[in-house]
Parts: C-alpha cells; sequence; structure tokens
C-alpha cells in the first residue's frame, strides 16, 4: 500500500505529545492535538478556552519553551487542538494516530476502546510508552488494530533528540514497520532503530544500566558527583552533561521509573542487582530532589551573601550540598589535548589513577553487559544498539564502536583479568578470526551479525556517505585545516578540521584548490564536514592580531583572500554546494551564501553575528545582501522596506534557530536552497544536488554588474535610524559608528541617485569599512572579549 501522511492525530498534550505535535507540524504535516476534556471551566470567560484549557495551555507552554520545538513558530497554526468529549471523532480523517497519555495501562486500554470507535480502518496507531509492554496494549483490540499497532517511542526533545524506536509486535503487519522505519529516517530526521519488545527497548536498557551502573561504581570508589561528571562528558565522547547533570535534566523520577520497571521484568538479566536503588537515590527520590523539575537534584542552584548564583553540588554520603569543587585528574587532563576520540579512550582505560580504574571497571561492564543483551533486545543486529546510544543519548560512539575503538582482543584479554564475563559469541567470534565488531566493504560499513557470523551492510546506508572510511582511500589532498575527498560519481567533498571550523588560510588554500581540482579533473563541489559546528567563522585571532600590531596592508590582504575565496565559490566553472549543519557564523554564513546551492541540514544556526565583533562582514557577506535586496527591488518589493529588512538582520546579528528561520532571514534563498532534515543523509543529499546541477550543463555564471544600489536616497534613512537608536540609548556609540558604515556599503556608499554597480564595487567598499573599523579600539575590546571569554561585548 502506498501511504502518506497529510494528517497525525496526537492524543495527550504534555510534556512528549505538546513536542511531538510541533515536530510534525515542523515537516508540514497536519496535526489534531488532543487531551482530555477540561472540567469546570466557564466557556467564553477572558482567555477561556472551554474544555481545550487543558490542551491549549500545553500547547502553548511547549511553543515557549527552551529549545524551541517548531522551527518557526509559524507552524503553530498547522496544529488544530481539541477535547477527547467532543473531537474525538475527528481522528477519522487521520491518517497516524500517535497515543502519548499517561502511563498507565489501563488508561491507554480504555482510550484505545474509545479510538477504535472512530479510527478508520488501515489507519497507522502507535503508542510512545517507555515501558509498558506494547503486546499487552494489543489485548482485547480488533484485528486492524493489530494489524496497524506499534510502539514509535520518541525522545525528549523530539525535534532535537534524534532516536525513533519502532517496536512492532508479531501482529504488526510488516508493511507497516518497513513504512514507520522509512518515515521517521526521511521525513522526521530520525534515527530509527527497530527494537524487540523487551523491557525499557534498546536505548534506556543500556543508557539506564550504564547510569545505574555508575551509582553503584561512585558509592565502592567514593567518588564526588563533580569527579564523575569530569569523567564521563565530552572526554569520553559523551554530551557536556555528563552523567549527573544529564539525571538533573531528565529528572531522577524518570530514571527510577525505567530502573523499577526493569529490575521488575527482567527476572533473567544477569545484572539484575545493578537495577536496585542505591541508598542514596532512595533518599533523593523520598525528598523530591528529582532535578531541574523540583529545582534540585545532583546540582542546586543558590543565592550566595553577596546576592550572585552559584551551584552547589550534592555529597552523596552526607546529602548536603556545597559549592562545587573544581576536580583535577592528570589522566583526563593530558587525554583531553588528545584530538581523536578513540586515541583518547585508549590512554584513558590505560590510564594508572583513579580515572584508568574508573574507565577500566565502567568500559567492561558496558561491554559485558552489551554482549549479553544483543539477541534479547536487538536480535542479534548489535548496529542497532550503538545507533540507539548515539542517537538517543548523545554519544559519539556506540558500546560496539567503542570497543572496537579500544581493541576488540586486547578488550576482551583485559575482561579475562578482571574476571569480567561476556558472552559465548564474542569469542566464539574472535576465535574465527574476526577482529573487529564493523569494518567497510567496498566503503559501506558491515557489521558482524552474530547469527549467520559474517558481516553484512547496516541496512539504510545507502543514503549515507562516510567520510571517515573514504579519506582512507579516497583522499585527494589535505593541509592542516581541510581536507579533499573524492566521493564518486564525479563529485568531490571539501571538508574543514580546523579548530571549531574557523576559516584561516588553510580553509582558504583548500578552497581554491578543491575548485582548481574540480575544474580540472570533476563536475562538482561539495563543501560539507562532519564537525561539531560547521564553522564558528572567519579566524578572528588573526584579524584581532593584524589589527592589534597595525598591519594594515596584510590586514587588507587577508580580507580580500578571503572574499577572493567567497568569489571563486560563486563563479567557477564546476557547481559548488555548500551543505551547512548547526552553526555556521560569520564567514561560514557567507561561503553558504555565495555557494549555486545551499542543502542546509534542518537544525542550522546561521547568521552575519560581525557586528559582535565591532565589525561588518567582510567575506561578501554585506555585498551579498545589497545584491539580494536589489534582486527585491526589480520583482517590485519596496526598496527602502527591503534595505531597511537586510541592515537590521545584520546591524542584530541575527541568528536562525533553524534552517527554515534562515530562510525566513534571508540567508537562504527560497526556490534554490533545501533542507535534509536527516543529518546522516545529508552529505549524499548534496552529493546528488551537485551531481543534477552538473548534468543540465553548468558554466561560470556572469559576474553581477547590475546591482541597484540606492545612494544618498537610502543612507539618510540608516544614519537618521542609527542617531535616534543611539539619542535613545538603545545603542553604544560604537554601534552607531558601525551602523552607518553598514549603511554606506549597503547603500553603494553616498551616491547622488540611484546607480547599478558591479559586486566588485561593493566589494571594494565592505573591505574599506571593515578595516576601518578594526582600526577602532572599541572593536579590538570586542574581538578581545570574544577570543579571551567566547563573550559578546556591547561597549
Ligand atoms: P505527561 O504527564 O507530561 O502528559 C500526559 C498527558 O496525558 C497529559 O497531557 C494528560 O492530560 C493526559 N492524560 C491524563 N489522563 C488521561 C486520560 N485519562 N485520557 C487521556 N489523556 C490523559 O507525560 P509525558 O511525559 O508526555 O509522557 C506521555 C507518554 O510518553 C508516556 O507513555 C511516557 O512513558 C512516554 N514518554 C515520555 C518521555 C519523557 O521524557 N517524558 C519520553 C519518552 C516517552
Amino acid at each position: 500500500m502506498n501511504r502518506s501522511i497529510k494528517k497525525v492525530a496526537v492524543i495527550g498534550s504534555g510534556v512528549m505529545g505538546s513536542r511531538i505535535a510541533c515536530h510534525f507540524a515542523n515537516i508540514g504535516v497536519d496535526v489534531l492535538l488532543l487531551d482530555i476534556a477540561a472540567p469546570a471551566i466557564p466557556q467564553g470567560g477572558k482567555g477561556s478556552v472551554g474544555k481545550n484549557q487543558i490542551v491549549h495551555d500545553a500547547l502553548q507552554t511547549a511553543i515557549k519553551s527552551n529549545p524551541a520545538p517548531l522551527y518557526d513558530k509559524a507552524f503553530a497554526k498547522r496544529i488544530a487542538i481539541g477535547n477527547l468529549e467532543d473531537d474525538i471523532q475527528k481522528i477519522a480523517d487521520a491518517d497516524w494516530i500517535i497515543e502519548v497519555i499517561v502511563e498507565r495501562l489501563d488508561i491507554k486500554a480504555k482510550l484505545f476502546d474509545n479510538v477504535e470507535k472512530f479510527r478508520k480502518p488501515g489507519t497507522l496507531i502507535t503508542s510512545n510508552t517507555s515501558g509498558i509492554p506494547i503486546h499487552l496494549m494489543n489485548e482485547g483490540r480488533s484485528n486492524d488494530f493489530k494489524k496497524h499497532f506499534c510502539g514509535t517511542h520518541f525522545f525528549n526533545p523530539p525535534r532535537y533528540l534524534k532516536l525513533l524506536e519502532i517496536i512492532p509486535t508479531p501482529e504488526t503487519d510488516k508493511n507497516v514497520v518497513d513504512f514507520l522505519m522509512e518515515y521517521g529516517q526521511l521525513y522526521l530526521g530520525k534515527t530509527t532503530v527497530l527494537c524487540n519488545d523487551t523491557p525499557a527497548f534498546i536505548a534506556n536498557r543500556i543508557g539506564v544500566f550504564g547510569i545505574m551502573s555508575l551509582f553503584h561504581l561512585v558509592e565502592k570508589m567514593k567518588l564526588t558527583v563533580d569527579e564523575v561528571d569530569r569523567l564521563t562528558g565530552t572526554v569520553i565522547g559523551r554530551p557536556k552533561s555528563a552523567t549527573f547533570r544529564t539525571c538533573d535534566v531528565v529528572g531522577l523520577d524518570t530514571l527510577v521509573h525505567v530502573a523499577n520497571g526493569v529490575a521488575a521484568s527482567c527476572p533473567n538479566d544477569e545484572q539484575k542487582n545493578v537495577f536496585a536503588l542505591p541508598t542514596f537515590i532512595q533518599k533523593m527520590v523520598e525528598n523530591k530532589w528529582l532535578g531541574s523539575k523540583t529545582e534540585q537534584g545532583f546540582f542546586k542552584k543558590v543565592k550566595s551573601a553577596d546576592g550572585k548564583s552559584e551551584i552547589h553540588s550534592l555529597n552523596l554520603e552526607t546529602l548536603e550540598y556545597a559549592l562545587a569543587a573544581r576536580v583535577k585528574f592528570a589522566s583526563v587532563d593530558e587525554a583531553k589535548k588528545i584530538e581523536d576520540l578513540p586515541s583518547r579512550l585508549k590512554v584513558l582505560i590505560s590510564a594508572k589513577d583513579k580515572a584508568g580504574e574508573f574507565y577500566r571497571t565502567s568500559f567492561l561492564n558496558l561491554f559485558s553487559y552489551v554482549s549479553y543483551r544483543l539477541q534479547e533486545i536487538a536480535s542479534g543486529d548489535l548496529f542497532k544498539i550503538d545507533d540507539a546510544m548515539c542517537a538517543g543519548f548523545g554519544w559519539e560512539l556506540g558500546p560496539f564502536e567503542m570497543w572496537d575503538a579500544l581493541g576488540l582482543q586486547e578488550m576482551l584479554a583485559l575482561m579475562k583479568q578482571e574476571n569480567i564475563a561476556v558472552d559465548a559469541w564474542v569469542n566464539d567470534m574472535v576465535a574465527n578470526g574476526n577482529t573487529a565488531f564493523y569494518k567497510y566493504i567496498d566503503n559501506a560499513k558491515c557489521y558482524y551479525d552474530a547469527n549467520t557470523k559474517s558481516y553484512k551492510q547496516i541496512p539504510g546506508a545507502g543514503k549515507i556517505i562516510a567520510l571517515e572510511p573514504l579519506k582512507k582511500t579516497n583522499k585527494i589532498w589535505s593541509n592542516a585545516g581541510a581536507s579533499i575527498i573524492d566521493i564518486g560519481d564525479g563529485i568531490i567533498n571539501l571538508e574543514f578540521h580546523s579548530k571549531m571550523n574557523t576559516i584561516g588560510s588553510e580553509i582558504i588554500a583548500g578552497i581554491h584548490k578543491a575548485i582548481d581540482t574540480a575544474e580540472k579533473d570533476f563536475s562538482g563541489l561539495v563543501i560539507y564536514n562532519n564537525g561539531a559546528n560547521f564553522s564558528a567563522g572567519a579566524n578572528l585571532g588573526m584579524v584581532f592580531m593584524f589589527a592589534v600590531e597595525q598591519e594594515w596592508d596584510e590586514l587588507n590582504f587577508a580580507i580580500k583572500a578571503f572574499q577572493n575565496a567567497m568569489m571563486r565559490v560563486r563563479y567557477s566553472s564546476i557547481p559548488v554546494v555548500v551543505a551547512p549543519h548547526n552553526m555556521a557564523l560569520g564567514g561560514g554564513c557567507e561561503m553558504s551564501m555565495h555557494a549555486d546551492k545551499v542543502q542546509a541540514h534542518a537544525e542550522l544556526y546561521m547568521g552575519l553575528v560581525e557586528f559582535g565583533v565591532g565589525v561588518i562582514p567582510g567575506g561578501g557577506g554585506t555585498k551579498e545582501f545589497a545584491l539580494r535586496a536589489s534582486d527585491a527591488f526589480f520583482e517590485g518589493d519596496l526598496e527602502l522596506a527591503t534595505l531597511k529588512e537586510k541592515f537590521l538582520t545584520i546591524g542584530m546579528a541575527k541568528v536562525s534557530t533553524s534552517a527554515q528561520e534562515a530562510f525566513n532571514l534571508g540567508y537562504l534563498r527560497k526556490g534554490i536552497d533545501e533542507i535534509s532534515i536527516n543529518r546522516s543523509h545529508q552529505l549524499h543529499d548534496a552529493k546528488l544536488e551537485c551531481m543534477e546541477i552538473a548534468s543540465k550543463g553548468y558554466t561560470k555564471p556572469v559576474m553581477r554588474k547590475d546591482i541597484k544600489v540606492l545612494g544618498k536616497q537610502a543612507l539618510g534613512m540608516f544614519y537618521a535610524g542609527a542617531n535616534t537608536m543611539y539619542s535613545g540609548h538603545y545603542i553604544s556609540e560604537h554601534d552607531k559608528k558601525i551602523s552607518e558604515k553598514l549603511g554606506y556599503v549597503l547603500c553603494g556608499g553616498d551616491l547622488s541617485q540611484p546607480t547599478l554597480v558591479s559586486e566588485n564595487y561593493l566589494l571594494d567598499l565592505e573591505r574599506e569599512a571593515f578595516l576601518s573599523l578594526c582600526g577602532e579600539k572599541k572593536t579590538l575590546e570586542r574581538m578581545q572579549s570574544i577570543l579571551t571569554g567566547g563573550k559578546v561585548l556591547r561597549n
């Protein structure tokens, strides 16, 4: 059956339901969000929405929450609300009904009785339960319901956490499962993981095991909350919130609920004792120290005597809070200097100090646990466990990937030495001469399938281009900041790998080299990388150094080189597709603005933020906004209003909170640029776009000389506006100066009448303004503030 999802009914508008509704609205689906009818609220009172009060309030809370669940607040209009008394019949129009109500089987069953009365046969019906066995919800249901029913377990917050666990029952139609696995990836941008209907499914079973075993280890090794968070955060490729801060965010009650559920329903789990709550956790639950939701947990915000906010952490022995201590482990400090995670993990696990002992015990226990769980929770498909942990818990490497990184045999030897058991299939696999859980065969990532005892390609890998293995076999060129990799079908990729992917001379050299190479031997170029962020912008340190030393010729040369590189992205004889993700600031934004096409990840925080460091965009960003405003004039938009909008976007250093918003801000171009919702597919999508543009016979574009600038006609407006803002104390004197320079470039200078100018004319103006601002003391103070403390100074 060819299914399409035009309308989704989400039942339950609490923490999860309201945000799941928002994520469907993000992708353009109409949503009906239902909850119980509000009792005894008089209809028509001020602000009253009658029986819809509960669902109304829940949705409003979600929309205002941080991080934002919607790509664009305007998408809220795609969500209609209703209550289960008056509106349940409307589910008849839905293509998919998702149950997200309280975690009680009897209440869910009662709701399903009602759903059965109105649901059209064939409609998908799924539950977001995190703990109730899916098959129990099938009891008493019709055959059509059973065929179309399974678990769809989203993680909180659903927009941002990539995992979607799909949990069928034996009665779920295989086509339904296949559809949900595909839909989740392609439309919702998720990593879909097919799970068995076992307690806590995959991610929570392993994740909560990890946390619970850590709780016990902390007691045994007498480690503090601060020490553990230092040991279990970014240094081992886990989120910055590490262990205890993550527990506070998730809520200790949620964690305890999962742990108790596993302890009660897994009598055959050889490590079931790990899920028993240590005394300090029991006391914390009794005291309602559940984390952020009760304003104290493992950490607590406290006002000091002088009124300053301080973070205090819990002493797990005395259960008293004290100012968080600075923690030092020599081995961790040393390891932090190592860029590559696998090498870092090797150093950590072999450290001779307390940290080393901690890592050996916790890693080896985790490896042991996943070896025994493989069949039960993942039917022998080890990639599912890694996918679930990376997408659901934000780990850089899943347990089997970590094990590979540390050496399969080396870890087995250590486990033997430490008397930690491992399931037979691992020894068997090694005895048969296999040395890793994963390997690449013809550039496709393959996993060891414990059932057939052979390597198999990971399903769905067709849309994933893995740069890492390609770098080993297909690297064409590299320097310290960038690499060029042949990604097949006539397309090469330029990857950045400088610190925070800031753009300095090495990346500039990389751009020229990549375009030269593509023009000679290939048909297109993609600029994409796997860093945490696409790019934090131009190398500010270098600009600051030249400015402090008053090396104006060098600075002029460097800015010109940057502009030239951006113009080369725009004007070459091959198509250039830029594929940014997360932060693309300053120069990262300017580079995208010069591409033939941007293939953006949906999570894109893009902006021309140069005002914050006391300058205007100098890598073609200001020029590009003048050009885009001019194009809008020709399409009939009001000239002054359009120009003013561009001025404010730069002047307020606006950063998009999603790719969708980057369109609204004018950084991305409607009708040209596109969004990949699934980050894992982004490079594949960008490559296809590049191939398509090339296949239509791409030729070098003609340099623009038809940019209409308004000169004095608009300049007065900017000067007067800046002056009013300054007089009203909304902006500083220095902001006024930068604003005037920005206005000057956007207007093409003080020309006496509207004139058509070239890109080079505007680039010269832009560079002059940039350089003159670098000569200002207050600009240098702003740059220094960012470089030394990462803080924006508005002096
Ligand atoms: P919640 O308490 O925030 O929301 C529950 C909603 O159910 C409320 O809006 C409530 O009005 C509604 N409700 C209560 N009684 C009802 C009834 N008799 N009929 C219909 N609706 C009723 O809970 P939540 O955290 O959003 O969790 C909802 C589901 O999602 C649960 O099954 C939970 O296990 C699962 N889940 C939660 C999380 C999480 O982090 N919170 C993560 C994954 C899955």
